[in-house]
């Protein structure tokens, strides 16, 4: 593990935002973390104080001050990282936090590197690594659901429900061990019925835990919805009834939209990305069809397609061909909105949509009728894609999701080898690789190169 953090280092960074503000906390931690804040530190020996006291002083350069502080100090092992932990509280300017790291940095401290911190304290056996992981979410978390989402994990709740998956997996491991020890005996241990229940079971909570992934989108953030239709449609006008203020310019002249632009938009507790497309149709304009290339590029990455069309217009045939040959194109949920009903409407047009075999709702985005009609059939859509988890345990990570898929996956391949009596042996496989694989969750298999890759998107200081 030397690899990802060297122990005989020690330590330093800024814990809180780079700003000015009323307090700025410099975290230092290591063997020496103590030694080396006292030889800075105009106050109390640091060294012969109580663990999780705090004390008032002064750091110096030399002989000056840089400035009057609050020193907490933690003693290994009961400390954030597992070491020796001193947090300085200085006034938040970024003069005074760079002098005090620099000082400490000439006294023998390192920088810290990304999420080292919370790095040392996974190595160090303070939080298992789904708990590390929930730092990042719990900083991150967008809406107050979110949040207690990370809080949970955060609290262990992940670990423990795939701690409980593993010890499955481990009795059913023991009883084929105990069955083959005594297989000339022919005493069986095991009854494959059983067994196979069992692993119904296990598969199908793996696989409801990695299908929880998607609920999770719903607090995350990122949930994105695509504005579509021909130019004039109504979409920028319907982008800004969503928000409810004239962020997006709106015009006479078909083609304005030619750039992607999105919103972030707030309905039911979950934030949605909304993004306004150019315009589709049959050109030959080179900016407009760039246009409507990055619109189909925008549509692949969507959860749910809004398709506006205006109502009070007459389609000609081309625009009716090119309308079916789009919607076909899209692989996504499609929600079509009939537009501008505070005006007569066509009465072609409008048998034409509902003729399309996909849902419509019709709104003035001028006028905001029909927007909370709208705005539920869009909930509806994206949650009633998920299935609600409201009291478990869900995935909030996409690597989380991805390892239980590839658990479920070998929790089958142990049940097929069962089924088709390859031995127990062959079953024993797959249930020990399923069980590493939950291990590369809590941390206890993982790679040098994941935990890398994992703690190098935390910031410095985390
Ligand atoms: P986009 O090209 O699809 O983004 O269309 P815009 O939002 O720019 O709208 C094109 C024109 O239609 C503008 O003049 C809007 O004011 C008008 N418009 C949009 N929505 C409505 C509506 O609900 N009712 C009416 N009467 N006009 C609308």
């Amino acid at each position: 593990m030397t690899k990802l953090t060297d122990f005989n280092r020690t330590i330093v960074a800024l814990a809180t935002a780079l700003g000015t503000g009323s307090i700025a906390i410099i975290r230092i931690s290591g063997s020496n973390a103590l030694g080396l804040v006292s030889e800075n530190f105009k106050g109390k020996d640091l060294r012969r104080v109580a663990p999780n006291t705090v004390h008032f002083g002064s750091i110096l350069d030399n002989r000056t001050v840089i400035d009057k502080v609050l020193v907490t100090v933690f003693r290994a092992p009961s400390s954030y990282t597992g070491e020796d932990v001193i947090e300085i509280s200085c006034h938040a300017n970024p003069l005074i936090v760079d002098r005090i790291i620099s000082q400490l940095i000439k006294s023998g401290a390192s920088h810290a590197r990304p999420g080292e911190f919370t790095l040392r304290a996974f190595l160090n056996g303070k939080v298992d690594l789904s708990q590390a992981e929930a730092v990042s979410g719990v900083i991150a978390a967008k809406s107050t659901s979110g949040l207690s989402r990370a809080i949970d994990q955060l609290q262990g709740g992940l670990s423990d429900k795939i701690g409980q998956l593993k010890q499955q997996i481990i009795e059913i491991i023991s009883l084929l061990e105990i069955d083959l020890d005594f297989s000339e005996e022919n005493i069986e241990i095991a009854s494959v019925e059983a067994l196979q229940k069992k692993l119904d079971q296990m598969i199908s909570e793996a696989s409801r835990m990695a299908m929880s992934h998607n609920y999770a989108r719903l607090f995350d953030g990122t949930l994105k919805i695509s504005l579509i239709g021909p130019p004039n449609a109504g979409k920028s006008t319907l982008l800004n009834s969503f928000l409810g203020e004239e962020r997006v310019i709106t015009s006479e002249v078909p083609g304005t939209t030619r750039d992607i632009i999105h919103e972030n938009m707030l309905i039911d507790n979950t934030w949605i990305r909304l993004v306004d497309t150019a315009g589709l149709r049959n050109t030959r304009d080179h900016i407009e069809i760039e246009g409507i290339r990055r619109t189909h590029a925008q549509v692949a990455e969507s959860d749910l397609v809004i398709f506006v069309m205006d109502l009070t217009i007459e389609l000609s045939e081309e625009d009716k061909q090119y309308t079916r040959q789009t919607l076909e194109n899209i692989k996504q949920n499609i929600i079509i909105v009939g537009n501008k009903i505070d005006r007569p409407r066509n009465k072609q047009t409008n048998a034409f949509l509902n003729n399309l075999g996909l849902p419509v709702v019709e709104v003035s985005a001028r006028s905001g009728k029909g927007m909370g009609d709208l705005k539920m059939r869009i909930m509806k859509n994206i949650a009633g894609g998920y299935e609600t988890f409201q009291d478990e345990i869900i995935v909030t990570s996409l690597r989380h999701r991805d390892i239980l898929n590839r658990v479920s996956g070998n929790l089958s391949r142990a049940q097929e080898a069962l089924a088709e009596n390859k031995g127990f042996e062959c079953v024993a496989i797959d249930l020990r690789d399923a069980l590493d694989q939950l291990g590369e969750i809590t941390g206890e298999t993982v790679t040098e190169d994941i935990l890398n890759t994992i703690f190098s998107e935390f910031c410095i200081g985390k």
